[in-house]
């Protein structure tokens, strides 16, 4: 029962991992400032650690490719957890306020929630072009989702 319930937790957390992974494909790998300055601390924190190492620790007798390769772990770690665990996809919506497909490309573009009290719930679009085809967009306003599937 127990090991059921694990094995469900790992499938879903695989399959988010995948969901987030997309996200971040069609994004265009984008990433806010404080994810690489989060992988820039790994990486010093690397490069420490290889500074302070004995000559007579495997590492040393390595070629200099795989203790480049040493330096790199920590900041690859530090995206693929946060990209994986949802951290940049939390990170684009905070950002850009929400994203919804471009009608022309279908990659998220960023949106936001109209305060206007007649177009409340609403979504417009936050810049007049897409990011990632350049077209621009007839009207600000974003289709609801049943205009989207009609055409
Ligand atoms: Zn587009």
């Amino acid at each position: 029962m127990l090991k059921g319930f694990r094995i469900l937790h790992a499938v879903l957390l695989i399959l988010a991992a995948i969901g987030f992974l997309t996200f971040w494909v069609r994004t265009r790998f984008w990433l806010p400032k404080y994810a690489h300055l989060l992988a820039a601390i790994g990486g010093a924190v690397g490069l420490w650690c290889l500074a302070n190492t004995p000559d007579d620790a495997p590492i040393s007798k390595q070629s200099a490719i795989a203790k480049l390769l040493f330096v790199l772990g920590l900041p690859a770690i530090v995206y693929f957890f946060f990209v994986l665990y949802g951290g940049q996809r939390a990170a684009y919506e905070r950002h850009f306020g929400t994203s919804v497909p471009c009608p022309y490309c279908k990659l998220p573009v960023p949106a936001r929630h109209n305060p206007n009290s007649t177009t409340d719930g609403k979504l417009s679009y936050t810049e007049r072009k897409c990011r990632h085809c350049g077209q621009t967009f007839e009207s600000q306003r974003v289709p609801d989702e049943a205009e989207r599937r009609g055409g």
